[in-house]
């Protein structure tokens, strides 16, 4: 087996036992494979081992992805900031965006998506530890972000997406999950129906299994540490 094929096995086998651990069938969560500053190569690895849904987080690089790997009916996801000249690329060759953090960019998403498709799958980036540094709209500005993106004709609005302040505190690490959850639960008490919660990293996942998630987003336990060239 290659190291991609038994770390996924790997990651599989703890995100079932947290999902068991938290009274959750193992069906209700599901793993997003985090394929960025990875070559083509790692992915087609990933995808031979049973993976189908991959994430990336730069523009420029994930098209060149996309294009070596186009023989593969893979299902990718955009997790990264969005400036509002790289919509259009991400609005015509995404299937999900995790990273909605203000009502322009989902505009544009919308406005850009191509009709023969479906609608862009999106979730709304929540700031849940209030750092400074950190994407994601304020919690207390969530809900009115929701509606609106909700009533884009383009877009269809599946829930929330954080990445907490790290910590290798596991009650710290519940908390900010707990947090996520509570503004979901809200917002589906407002009338929205969202069902997926996006939340936990390769430090955190059983955490947010624990607390809720629907898709976990695990690239370094997958893949392995990541080194940074310059990426656009
Ligand atoms: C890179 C990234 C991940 C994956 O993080 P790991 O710690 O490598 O598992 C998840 N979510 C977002 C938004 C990311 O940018």
């Amino acid at each position: 087996m290659t190291t991609i094929a038994s770390n996924m096995q790997a990651v599989r086998a703890a995100m079932h036992a947290a999902t068991l651990a938290a009274g959750r069938r193992a069906e209700e969560v599901e793993l997003l494979a985090v394929s960025k500053t990875f070559p083509y190569e790692a992915i087609r690895e990933a995808w031979q081992a049973g993976q189908r849904r991959f994430a990336e987080s730069y523009v420029q690089e994930s098209l060149h992805k996309m294009e070596a790997l186009h023989d593969l009916p893979i299902e990718w996801h955009y997790i990264g900031p969005i400036q509002s000249n790289k919509t259009r690329p991400i609005a015509e060759h995404f299937a999900w965006v995790h990273s909605i953090d203000r009502l322009k960019i989902a505009e544009r998403l919308s406005a850009q998506r191509p009709a023969n498709l479906p609608p862009l799958q999106v979730c709304i980036e929540v700031n849940i530890s209030g750092e400074a540094s950190k994407s994601g709209v304020a919690p207390d500005e969530v809900a009115a972000l929701a509606q609106t993106v909700a009533a884009l004709p383009n877009l269809k609005l599946r829930g929330l997406m954080t990445v907490p302040a790290p910590t290798e505190d596991a009650s710290e690490q519940h908390a900010a999950f707990a947090r996520l959850r509570k503004l979901f639960e809200q917002l589906n008490r407002q009338g929205l129906r969202l069902d997926t919660l996006s939340m936990g990293m390769s430090h955190d996942f059983p955490s947010a299994i624990a607390e809720g998630a629907t898709i976990v987003r695990v690239g370094t336990a997958i893949f392995g540490a990541r080194h940074y060239g310059d990426k656009t």
